[in-house]
């Protein structure tokens, strides 16, 4: 029988907010604006679900869809010292794959069934989950295709989640201002309604399937602020964390 497992974020406050960390057999959505800490999240978490588990970990293997080339191996193998594990094993236990387009992106998510069957994975991190949609889907026309598209992306990502006891880390930018491009972009409204941390509008399809959404900001200085957003076990709250050379701390 599975059992539901808890990976730290590598900040304690975080950690706390989300009730000790992102929980197996589920979908959680990171978004927030460019720079504030997505993509070093997701590198730190690489490596925490590799420890064990009264590191914060999952003593698990890590699959790795990269949308935007933005994975670093250098990075896990700073982060990998902060913990103490070798850099060369940490950087070999996560399973890492280029998507060039959407439909690259959902055929990597079924060509890691079997990888997850062997019940070596704990985490998935998709990065970004919505940029390729954005290109391949341009325009108001194509928006209700793009939805679907998604939608059938999403529901394996779940479904995969609960099967398999994973967690789910899907990453994407979304703007803070109205200056942003994402805004401008026709259609883009509809999936970004909501981005400012308010319940997002019907039709918000990465919304409605992530179990726990987290809203990142800027703070003062070197401070980064996550907002816990339509969590089902834990209050909307907020937690400071901080970007370090072993990623993300308090
Ligand atoms: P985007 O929306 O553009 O993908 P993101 O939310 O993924 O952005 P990240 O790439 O995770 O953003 O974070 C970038 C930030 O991480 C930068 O502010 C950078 O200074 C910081 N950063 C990256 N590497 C280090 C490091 N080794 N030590 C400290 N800070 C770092
Ligand atoms: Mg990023």
């Amino acid at each position: 029988r599975k059992r539901c497992i808890r990976i730290s974020t590598g900040s304690k406050q975080l950690d706390a907010a989300l009730n000790g960390g992102f929980q197996t057999m589920s979908l959680n959505e990171v978004y927030g604006e460019f720079r504030c800490g997505k993509t070093q999240l997701a590198h730190t978490m690489a490596v925490i679900a590799q420890l064990p588990k009264e590191m914060g970990g999952a003593e698990g293997k890590v699959a790795y869809i990269d949308t935007e080339g933005t994975f670093r191996p250098e990075r896990i193998m700073e982060i990998a010292e902060r913990f103490g594990v070798d850099p060369d094993q940490a950087c070999e236990n996560i399973a890492y794959a280029r998507a060039q387009n959407t439909e690259m992106q959902a055929e990597l998510l079924d060509g890691l069934a079997a990888s997850f069957a062997t019940n070596e994975y704990r985490l998935l991190i998709i990065d970004s989950v919505m940029s390729l949609y954005r290109t391949d889907y341009v325009g108001r026309g194509e928006l209700s295709e793009r939805q679907q598209v998604l939608g059938q992306f999403l529901r394996r990502a779940t479904q995969m989640a609960e099967e398999f006891n994973l967690v789910v880390l899907m990453a994407h930018t979304s703007p803070n201002d109205s200056t942003n491009q994402v805004m401008s972009d026709p259609g883009a409204s509809a999936l970004f309604a909501g981005v400012d941390g308010r319940k997002p509008a019907g039709g918000h399809i990465l919304a409605h399937a992530s179990t726990t959404r987290l809203l990142l900001r800027k703070g003062r200085g070197e401070e980064r602020v996550a907002k816990i957003v339509d969590s089902p076990d834990c209050p909307e709250r907020e937690a400071t964390y901080i970007i370090t050379t072993g990623g993300i701390n308090d």
